[in-house]
C-alpha cells in the first residue's frame, strides 16, 4: 500500500466520527500523492505525513456563561494548534451550533495549506465552540466572549497564536475577546485580528475575504480567456464573506443575482442591492426574508436552491458541503465557467470531481478565499511596528498577494504535468513550502 494511502486509512481509524476532517485530509493527500511517491523513502523515515495530519495540539475546554434570565448554560470551546512550521498559528475562531471537534480540525488542517499559500508567515490554527449565537442578546455574546476568553487566553498571543474572526465572530465578538485577554493579561498587542479600526485592526480587513476571492477569479479568468466583466453570477451566503464578493464582484461589471442564509435564499434579476444586504445582515442582524422590502421585485425562495440559477461563475461563500453532486450537474448543464470557493470546503468531493472533468475552472477555499487571512497578517505587521496604513494600501497588497497566489498554484499544477487542476495546484503549493519548514527544523 502506497504511503498516502495508509495515512489516509490511519486518520479514518483514528479520528472516528470525524468526517469532515477524513474529507480535507483525502483530499489534500490524493493530490499529493505524485510529490509524495517520488520521494517515498526520505517522507517515510521522517514520518512526515503523520506529522503533518496530527495537530501539534488540540485544546477542548469548559465555556458556562449566563443567559438574560439568570440561566446558566455550559458550551465547549476549542482551539486546535495544528502546524506551527512557517509562524505562529493562525486562523479564526467558529461560533456555531455544528462545531465539534472533527469540524475544528478540518478547518485548522486546511487552513496550514491557504497560509502557506499566502506567501506570509503565518502557521495553521482554527478554533471556535458550539455556541449558537442566533437570537442571543448582545450581553449574552459578551458573556459568552468572556468566559471563552477567560480560558483561550492562556494559549495565545501575539506570537504565538493569533485567533480571528470566522463564522459567527465577527468586529463585535473580537472586540469582547480582545477586551477581555487585554483585562487578564495586562497585554495590548495583536493577540486577534479583525479588530476594530480604533483599537488596532486594518482597514480593508473586512472586505478582504471577499474582495480576494473576486481578484483571484479574475486572475483565474483572465488566464483562461475570459473576466469577470459582464458575467452572471450566483452567491450562496449571506455573510461577511458574501457581502463583500458581491459588492467587489458588482464592482467589477458583473451582476450577481443571488445570496442565501440557512432558511432560504434571494433572486435580485436586477442584480443584489449591497447597501439593502448590508443594512439587513451588518446593521440589523436580521434575515433574508427582509430583503424583499428593500427589492419588491426580487423573489424570496424557502430552503436551497442557488446552483440551479443559471449563471457563468458560482461563488459558494455559506459552509462546507453545501454544494453537492447534484448542485454540480446543474451547474455544468447551465453553462457555468467557474466556480470559486468564498467559503472553507463548500464543494463535496464527488461534486468538485465532477466539475473538474466538465471543464469548469475550479478554484478551491485554501487559494479563493485565502484574503481574509492573508490581510490578517497585513494587520499583524501593522500590529507589530505600531502604524495603520492606508485602506489603499492594504487592498493594493491584497491584489498582488491574490495574484501571486494564484500564479503560484498555476505554475505547481504545470510544473507535476496537471494543467488547470487548481486543486492539485493549491495542494502542492502550500504543502512543499510547509514540508521544507518541517524538514530543515527537524524532528
Ligand atoms: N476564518 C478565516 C479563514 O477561514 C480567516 C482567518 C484569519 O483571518 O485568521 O481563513
Amino acid at each position: 500500500m502506497s504511503y498516502v494511502d495508509e495515512i489516509i486509512e490511519q486518520v479514518i481509524k483514528e479520528n472516528p466520527a470525524e468526517p469532515e476532517f477524513h474529507q480535507a485530509v483525502k483530499e489534500v493527500l490524493d493530490s499529493l500523492r505524485v510529490v509524495v511517491d517520488a520521494n517515498e523513502k526520505a517522507f517515510r523515515r521522517d514520518a512526515l505525513l503523520e506529522r503533518l495530519v496530527n495537530p501539534e495540539r488540540q485544546i477542548k475546554f469548559r465555556v458556562p456563561w449566563i443567559d438574560d434570565n439568570g440561566q446558566v448554560h455550559v458550551n465547549t470551546g476549542y482551539r486546535v494548534q495544528f502546524n506551527s512550521a512557517i509562524g505562529p498559528y493562525k486562523g479564526g475562531l467558529r461560533l456555531h451550533p455544528s462545531v465539534n471537534l472533527g469540524i475544528i480540525k478540518f478547518l485548522g488542517f486546511e487552513q496550514i495549506f491557504k497560509n502557506s499559500l499566502t506567501g506570509l508567515p503565518i502557521g495553521g490554527g482554527k478554533g471556535g465552540s458550539n455556541f449558537d449565537p442566533k437570537g442571543k442578546s448582545d450581553r449574552e455574546i459578551m458573556a459568552f466572549c468572556q468566559s471563552f476568553m477567560l480560558e483561550l487566553y492562556k494559549y495565545v498571543g501575539a506570537d504565538t497564536d493569533v485567533p480571528a474572526g470566522d463564522i459567527g465572530t465577527g468586529a463585535r465578538e473580537i472586540g469582547y475577546m480582545f477586551g477581555q485577554y487585554k483585562r487578564i493579561r495586562g497585554l495590548f498587542e495583536g493577540v486577534l485580528t479583525g479588530k476594530g479600526l480604533s483599537y488596532g485592526g486594518s482597514l480593508a480587513r473586512t472586505e478582504a475575504t471577499g474582495y480576494g476571492l473576486l481578484y483571484i477569479t479574475e486572475e483565474m479568468l483572465k488566464c483562461n480567456g475570459h473576466n469577470v466583466e459582464g458575467k452572471t453570477v450566483t452567491v450562496s451566503g449571506s455573510g461577511n464573506v458574501a457581502i463583500y464578493a458581491i459588492e467587489k464582484a458588482e464592482q467589477m461589471g458583473a451582476k450577481v443575482v443571488t445570496c442565501s442564509d440557512s432558511d432560504g435564499w434571494v433572486y435580485d434579476s436586477d442584480g443584489i442591492d449591497v447597501a439593502a444586504l448590508k443594512e439587513i445582515k451588518e446593521v440589523k442582524r436580521q434575515r433574508l426574508t427582509e430583503y424583499k422590502k428593500y427589492r419588491p421585485n426580487s423573489e424570496y425562495h424557502k430552503g436551497k436552491g442557488v446552483w440551479a440559477v443559471k449563471s457563468d461563475i458560482a461563488l459558494p461563500c455559506a459552509t462546507q458541503n453545501e454544494l453537492d453532486l447534484e448542485n454540480a450537474k446543474l451547474l455544468v448543464k447551465n453553462g457555468v465557467i467557474a466556480v470559486c470557493e468564498g467559503a472553507n470546503m463548500p464543494t463535496t468531493l464527488e461534486a468538485t470531481e465532477y466539475l473538474q472533468a466538465n471543464g469548469v475552472l475550479f478554484l478551491p477555499g485554501k487559494a479563493a478565499n485565502a484574503g481574509g487571512v492573508a490581510t490578517s497578517a497585513l494587520e499583524m505587521s501593522q500590529n507589530s511596528e505600531r502604524l495603520h496604513w492606508s485602506f489603499e494600501k492594504v487592498d493594493a497588497r491584497l491584489k498582488q498577494i491574490m495574484i501571486d497566489l494564484f500564479h503560484n498554484l498555476d505554475a505547481a499544477a504545470k510544473k507535476y504535468g496537471m494543467d488547470h487542476n487548481y486543486v492539485a495546484g493549491a495542494n502542492i503549493a502550500g504543502f512543499e513550502k510547509v514540508v521544507d519548514a518541517m524538514t530543515a527544523q527537524g524532528i
